[in-house]
């Protein structure tokens, strides 16, 4: 390997968590030395649009548009549609923001003519000049469904709707054996130098990745560092329902549970400092945190110097 040469980075990710490293990373790595391969679990069809959470919260985060108070959509946003489609008796329960309907009106139109999600993706990502790559995990359509106590249920009516509230029982990601995983998301993995699992979700935002044909595999047989963050924080989810859904699924909400989740996939766990540090994995303490740049930029050093001892 030439001295000179970048480093490549890979992040699997899924949306709010994820997107918080993946933003630490872009400003610590030279331009286009890194990939995010983004969850498209949660894409849905509504109001005949095709909306990308995840792929849309990474964009949001990445180039300086998301709301960080808010915790997703768009700062600044305004909200003339939602208010129009409510008083002619349009479905209120999943925010539209003006902004953001751009992209959703963007990507089906788009969609429609015949362009793949990850040539729509890169379209807006070059548009906001963004030197990174975000890859959709597939072109192929994958739907998380999630199957509680009321049902099998649509994962964004599960999240959005019902606010996470049934008890989940399984996870199914409909579509997933059919699809094929993103080339390019898998070339990246070949190639990558160290990756890492993002604090997302385990089971709503890794797992729809990791149930595409060839990319476990692409994981086990990488001869690089695989990190993996741990997403709780002294034993919760610092938002959204990860404790929640592990208590449900049987399991402690712990790092030792996580790990087990992945184990034969990574070689070290980031944990927040105090937490439990499984055995069987190289754990590495430290605040996990990242509400604001230096802390994602710190937690990005880490994650970056532990791939690099790894590696030696
Ligand atoms: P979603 O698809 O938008 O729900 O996004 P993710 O799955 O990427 O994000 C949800 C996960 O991110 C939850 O399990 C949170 O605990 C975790 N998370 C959010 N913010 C942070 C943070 O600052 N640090 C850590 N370690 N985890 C976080």
């Amino acid at each position: 390997m030439s001295p000179a040469r970048r480093r490549r980075i890979v992040v699997l990710t899924g949306g709010v968590g994820g997107a918080k490293l993946v933003d630490g990373l872009y400003r610590l790595l030279p331009p286009d030395s890194l990939t995010a391969v983004v969850n498209t679990g949660d894409d849905f069809r509504h109001l005949g649009l095709a909306i990308s959470p995840d792929i849309d919260t990474l964009l949001y985060t990445v180039s300086g548009r998301a709301n960080r108070a808010q915790g997703w959509g768009r700062e600044g946003e305004t909200w003339e549609f939602m208010a129009a489609l409510r008083s002619i008796g349009g479905p209120g329960w999943f925010q539209l923001g003006d902004g953001d309907l751009a992209l959703h009106v963007a990507r089906t139109h788009a969609l429609a003519q015949g362009q793949s999600l990850s040539t729509v993706i890169a379209g807006f990502a070059s548009a906001w000049g963004l030197a990174m790559r975000v890859l959709p995990m597939s072109d192929d359509p994958v739907a998380t469904i999630v199957d509680t106590d009321e049902g099998s249920l649509a994962f964004q009516i599960y999240f959005v709707e019902r606010r996470c509230a049934p008890a989940v029982r399984a996870i199914r990601f409909d579509g997933a054996v059919a699809a094929r995983a993103l080339p390019e998301a898998l070339a990246a993995i070949a190639e990558a130098d160290a990756i890492f699992i993002a604090p997302s979700n385990p089971w709503l935002s890794v797992d729809p990745l990791l149930a595409l044909p060839g990319m476990r595999q692409a994981l086990a047989q990488a001869r690089v560092p695989v990190v993996a963050i741990s997403p709780l924080v002294g034993g919760q989810a610092v938002k959204g329902p990860t404790a929640k859904l592990m208590g449900e699924l049987g399991l402690t909400a712990n790092n030792a549970a996580i790990a087990a989740h992945y184990a034969g996939l990574i070689d070290a766990l980031i944990v927040h400092e105090g937490d439990d540090q499984p055995d069987g994995v190289t754990c590495h303490a430290t605040n996990t945190l990242m509400p604001g740049e230096r802390d994602r930029m710190r937690l990005a050093r880490e994650a970056l110097a532990l791939a690099k001892t790894l590696t030696q």
